[in-house]
């Protein structure tokens, strides 16, 4: 996988190991084991999606932004199988990740046991709060796109963090959806909108 990744652009040798290291077959069902390897979103349940292990190491490497270790405290907003959480916590110090659906917090619990990982914290809630008592967060992530970037987002970022998020543009069914990345400067906030893609959406309260 990591070879893979490497020969489509990402560069960043934290993220290419951590990609490397994490198990992705390990997040699907038994039935959608022999394309756990394959560059392709795929169902987990309760009609979400592990994402595209391409869009899971290009985010991580706009989140880590050339930084040479390990990034301080990360926040992912939706857990959901608790793949790309797992990436993640080779690439921080501590990951709070939060996920809004009971059945898929307890399905990343299950899914990430076997690797012990010290480091994750997950939890149960609306994301779309962000998560007070870890900020301030040196990144924060997001696995589902929204209208707009929570203000609780961005208050919650650290002065000198970076919040990488799919964002949708326009209006009503022909909403399209990009990735965006919000600097934190001492001198405010700087906003980069990059490349189309295609999320699951961003909800509010719990279910
Ligand atoms: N990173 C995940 C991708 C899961 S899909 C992985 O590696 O598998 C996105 C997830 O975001 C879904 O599980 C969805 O329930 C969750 N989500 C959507 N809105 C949310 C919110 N407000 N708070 C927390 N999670 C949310």
């Amino acid at each position: 996988m990591a070879q893979k990744l490497a020969a489509q652009g990402v560069s960043d040798r934290l993220v290419l190991s951590a990609m490397g290291t994490i198990e992705r077959h390990r997040f699907v069902d038994s039935a959608l084991i022999n394309q756990a390897y394959e560059d392709t979103s795929l169902p987990i349940g309760l009609n979400q999606t592990i994402s595209k292990p391409g869009v899971v190491a290009r985010m991580a490497e706009l989140l880590r932004n050339g930084a040479s270790g390990r990034l301080g405290r990360v926040l992912e907003i939706g857990t959901g199988c608790g793949y790309q959480a797992a990436v993640l916590s080779l690439l921080a110090n501590e990951v709070y990740s939060i996920e809004r659906l009971r059945g898929l917090h307890d399905r990343a619990r299950e899914n990430l046991r076997h690797l012990a990982i010290g480091n994750l914290h997950l939890l149960f809630g609306d994301g779309m709060l962000g998560f007070e008592k870890g900020a301030p967060y040196a990144g924060i992530i997001a696995a589902a796109g929204g209208e707009a970037v929570p203000q609780a987002w961005i208050d919650q970022l650290a002065v000198g963090g970076r919040l990488v998020a799919p964002v949708s543009g326009g209006s009503g069914t022909a909403a399209k959806q990009a990735l965006v990345v919000i600097d934190k400067t001492p001198q405010g906030l700087r906003q980069t909108v990059l490349e189309a893609v295609h999320f699951v959406p961003l909800k509010s309260g719990i279910a």
